[in-house]
């Protein structure tokens, strides 16, 4: 028995969710979206965080003018650090101009059946009979913490993404295993939360962003490459800017790229705050970690074979995301199954559907096939505009005048017209 019926349900508020909204609202068709705006954002990232992508990186995607983090910020300069509250501000700001009516619950799941293909059942217990269903759940289902760690309760290890709040370590001892940007800006938010933390890397040398430039000669441009929401370089920048093509090169190669692009490192600003407060030990490989006392006693193995055992109170596994569909527990087991995969990540068409009609993934799931861009906000304009499209064709209602975003869009528009982007 279903409770109602949407053209579109698109599970997730994150950017990739909201930049998919933007464009089909625009195209006239009944879209639900499921899910707090920018949640991931505002609950799973520690506060006094800064966005590592520039600015000119992190728009999320609409068709109208105006939408972009950039016309919001005109004055944003390149190399100055967004703080994470200021683009949790663009991100809710977009929801309320571009996307209203989002829904703050969540899906608990997605079947297939009902008399339009899927059913999508709420929190609230509604069910949604939808045509179309977009996942666009992003990275937290994904979190990966190392074999070496896993099966510790929470209260001794955690992953990076389960704290908002680091001013609960104050005064403990804290490992953070990783060496990316999101492990040495916790061991530095830790620090100045009054923790005593103990950065455990891999890498026997840690990685830092060099200082972007504000402007470039030509010559520089010509010899460093173009500049891309990924970074600067020509190899970079086609990574970035057309996806579509990556989606040609030879598989094993795609994976490598996934892998290599914007491999672990700090970014520069972060470089000064990561001073003696954080002690840090590199080249070690974890080995195992054990209940103790009232922590873990972490074992790592340097570079000569020697163990080293670091004791602490508690563990933050800054180690990253694996997309792997069988975590995407929303998806009923008949859908995990069905989907075709590999290597776990669901394989996509050029719109980002699966081998099931109807059934679309966008953001870190899509990066299999999209390449590295889609594990950053800057790809979710080009995700959003290519599901839109694909699912207005096989729509019947197609042709259907714009709706309420749209409509709000046009009586909310600024006098005098809002910036192109
Ligand atoms: C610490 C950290 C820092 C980062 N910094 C940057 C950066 O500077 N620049 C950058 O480009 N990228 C950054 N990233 C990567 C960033 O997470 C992605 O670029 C971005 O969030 C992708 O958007 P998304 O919509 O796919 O995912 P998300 O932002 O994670 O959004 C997905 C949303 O779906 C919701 N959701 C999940 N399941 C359900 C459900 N069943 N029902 C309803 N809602 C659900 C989640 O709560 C979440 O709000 C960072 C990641 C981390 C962890």
């Amino acid at each position: 028995m279903n409770d109602s019926a949407s053209d579109v349900v698109i599970v997730g508020a994150g950017p990739y969710g909201l930049s998919t909204a933007a464009h089909l609202q625009n195209l006239g068709l009944e879209v639900r979206i499921i899910g707090t705006p920018m949640r991931f954002w505002n609950e799973n990232m520690p506060e006094g965080m800064y966005l590592k992508s520039e600015a000119f990186a992190s728009n999320l995607g609409a068709p109208q003018p105006g939408m972009a983090f950039t016309d919001r910020h005109p004055d944003w300069r390149t190399g100055q650090p967004i703080p994470l509250e200021t683009f949790v501000a663009y991100g809710r700001w977009f929801a309320a101009e571009a996307v209203p009516g989002t829904e703050p619950t969540d899906v608990v799941s997605v079947e297939r059946g009902g008399p339009a293909g899927y059913v999508v059942t709420l929190a609230t217990g509604e069910a949604i009979a939808a045509r179309a269903v977009v996942i666009a759940v992003g990275v937290g289902p994904f979190a990966h913490i190392p074999d070496e760690l896993s099966g510790m309760p929470s209260w001794l290890v955690s992953h990076s993404s389960s704290h908002r709040d680091l001013g609960l370590f104050a005064g403990r001892d804290v490992a953070v295993v990783g060496a990316g940007q999101s492990a040495l800006e916790t061991a530095v938010l830790l620090a100045d939360a009054g923790a005593r933390p103990h950065l455990l890397a891999r890498r026997e040398v840690l990685d830092w962003n060099s200082v972007p430039a504000e402007r470039r000669s030509p010559r520089a441009k010509i010899i460093g490459g173009p500049r891309s929401g990924l970074g600067t370089g020509y190899r970079t920048w086609l990574w970035a800017e057309r996806p579509g093509l990556v989606r040609f090169v030879p598989y094993a190669k795609r994976q490598r790229i996934v892998r290599e692009t914007l491999p672990p490192a700090g970014a520069w600003w972060l470089r000064d705050r990561l001073d003696e407060r954080v002690q840090v030990s590199t080249g070690r490989l974890l080995a195992k970690a054990i209940e103790q006392d009232d922590g873990v006693a972490v074992t790592t193995v340097d570079h000569t074979g020697r163990r080293i055992v670091t004791e602490v109170e508690h563990v933050i596994a800054a180690t990253g995301f694996v997309p792997d569909i069988q975590r995407l527990t929303v998806l009923s087991p008949e859908i995990r199954v069905r989907v075709d995969t590999r290597s776990s990540s669901p394989v996509l068409t050029r719109d980002f559907e699966s081998s099931l009609p109807g059934l679309y993934f966008a953001g870190l799931a899509a990066a299999a096939t999209f390449g590295p861009v889609m594990r950053f906000v800057h790809g979710a304009d080009f995700a959003g505009r290519r599901i839109a499209r694909h699912i207005i064709r096989r729509t019947p209602r197609a042709a259907a005048p714009p709706r309420r975003a749209q409509a709000a869009f046009e009586a909310n528009r600024p006098q005098g017209g809002t910036p192109q982007r």
